[in-house]
């Protein structure tokens, strides 16, 4: 190790900083192939958590020895290979299913170990990786998903994001943190990469220095979901984009050598910053990177959540993305397929994902954007969705995930497609839901998040319910959902959003939003 462990000598550590000092999380990629050769039985229990550190959990039950694999896609972007061979992994290995998380990953499921060296293999030769994508590491790095296209973005963030994803990755300096810890990177000026939410990110940000308009990035810090969500806040600081990587290397280092280890709970970066203030953050941060200019201004106008439907000019004349609904994030391996193929014939090959766990073609020429939409795949998979379905996201839920307490992604869907035929709107709503206090699918910051849990009913028998909570955003400053009276049995849900609903059309003034209401 090429650093000082100075929590080590720390009596407090919980269990698992003990067991992360006695192996280091990314060993176990090198354990892999023994496992593979020597199937699922081979590998002792206590090992089971470090799988995390390779992008792999055991999916529900564990003891049938499938994994879930988490790819990371650096700010969403993905070249034609990389996605015919993320469709190919889930065709061979995973049955099919494709996944777009709500931090612009794709996720497989159904993965058997013997299969793990294959995939590796798959994924490396289009330089991709599930390395880092769980454990208390770096994940991957969220960002703009139209950089490069975006008319309005301050300026390019492709190549940034990189650099520091590509320093990050497979580094064992930084692969013992307190926690998970969450990075984005984007000058997107509607807040595409959802800022507030995320551990540490770059945001956009001018600053007149010595007479001249310079173009850099704040720093906001401290935030994330879960059960007690925060927002993260903006440090006193200009940065000049050559320095992003520097800077990120610092706020990880405070986070490594600074954040807490004695309770697991309270070990994400968020806990440090809210004790500590974002003052005293800045101080720490300059004994690492020397003074920093203090802070400019913020172009940043509203708040889109990752939200690109329809078609849309690019900076570059002529050219177009297009942004299109996946209803709850998921796809078949066909359909990627076939995505891959329309994005390769009317486009350059790439394919972008969103927050919103949809998808962009980019670099379309004007005059073949009709061509392209009367493909048949565009029938479900629309830049026109539904409101409702257009605006629903989902975590993974019961069906694979150890933690769930109920099904989410096919519920999240047929409560979807229920209101659309049952509630006309003039503004989108935007739905979330979760299977449990976790919040991959980032409930907190919905217009009504549905948070999933067990209940007894009359007869005392264990229901699945959700919880309702409304009027979450990140805009204006942002502000978490709060819950309404009740828990919702899940067959009475549907009934319940449409009286929620009907109430909201009745009261609200046109066009206003749910957070205005
Ligand atoms: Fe699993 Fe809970 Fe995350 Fe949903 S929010 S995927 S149920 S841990």
């Amino acid at each position: 190790m090429a650093y000082v462990k100075q929590w080590a000598e720390n009596e407090k550590l919980n269990k698992t900083e003990i067991a992360k000092l006695e192996k280091d999380g990314l060993k176990i990629i090198d354990d892999i192939p023994y496992y593979a050769e020597n199937g699922f039985d081979s590998i002792p229990k206590e090992q089971w958590d470090l799988f995390k550190w390779a992008g792999l959990y055991l999916q529900r039950p564990k003891e049938d020895g499938y994994f879930m694999m988490r790819v990371n896609v650096p700010s969403g972007i993905l070249t034609k290979p990389q996605v015919e061979t993320l469709a190919g992994i889930a065709k061979d290995y995973g049955r099919g299913v494709f996944d777009i998380t709500t931090r612009q990953a794709i996720q497989f499921h159904w993965l058997e170990i013997q299969q793990i060296p294959d995939i590796f293999k798959r994924l490396e030769a289009v330089g991709l990786s599930s390395a880092g994508a769980c454990g208390d590491i770096t994940r991957t790095i969220v960002g703009n998903p139209i950089t490069g296209l975006d008319p309005d973005e301050l300026f390019d963030t492709s190549a940034i994001v990189k650099e520091v994803y590509d320093y990050f990755q497979r580094n064992e300096d930084f692969s013992n943190l307190p926690r998970k810890y969450k990075l984005s990177i984007s000058t997107n000026l509607k807040n595409a990469s959802n800022a507030e939410i995320n551990c540490a990110s770059f945001t956009p940000a001018v600053k007149v220095i010595d007479g001249v308009e310079k173009k850099g990035f704040h720093l906001k810090v401290g935030g994330g979901l879960s059960a007690r969500p925060y927002l993260a806040q903006t440090v006193d600081a200009f940065i000049d984009p050559e320095r992003t990587l520097e800077v990120a290397i610092a706020v990880t280092t405070i986070f490594r050598d600074y954040g807490y280890r004695e309770k697991r709970h309270l070990a994400r970066l968020k806990f440090l910053i809210a004790d500590w203030g974002v003052e005293k953050f800045k101080e720490k941060l300059e004994e690492f990177t020397g003074p920093l200019p203090s802070k400019g201004e913020e172009p940043v106008e509203e708040w889109n959540a990752g939200y690109f439907y329809g078609v849309h000019d690019q900076k570059q004349e002529g050219l177009k993305f297009l942004g299109f609904n996946v209803p709850v994030g998921r796809l078949d391996a066909e359909e990627v397929f076939e995505l891959a193929r329309i994005s390769g014939k009317y486009g350059n090959g790439e394919i972008r994902t969103c927050n919103s766990q949809n998808l962009i073609i980019p670099n379309v020429p004007a005059e073949m954007v009709d061509e392209l939409l009367a493909e048949p795949i565009f029938e479900r998979v629309t830049i026109n969705p539904n409101s409702f379905m257009g605006h629903a996201v989902s975590c993974t839920g019961i069906e694979y995930c150890n933690l769930a307490l109920v099904e989410t992604k096919e519920r999240m869907r047929h409560v979807a497609l229920e209101l659309d035929n049952r509630i006309e709107l003039d503004v989108p709503v935007r739905m979330h839901m979760v299977g449990c206090p976790n919040s991959c699918g980032q409930r907190q910051i919905a217009d009504i998040g549905l948070q999933g849990m067990k209940v007894r009913n009359k007869e005392k028998q264990m229901i699945e319910a959700y919880e309702i909570y409304v009027g979450g955003t990140l805009n204006a400053g942002g502000q978490f959902n709060e819950k309404l009276k009740g828990k919702i049995p899940a067959e009475e849900l549907n009934d319940v959003l449409v009286n929620l609903l009907q109430y909201f059309k009745a009261e609200k003034n046109a066009g206003e939003s749910f957070f205005d209401f």
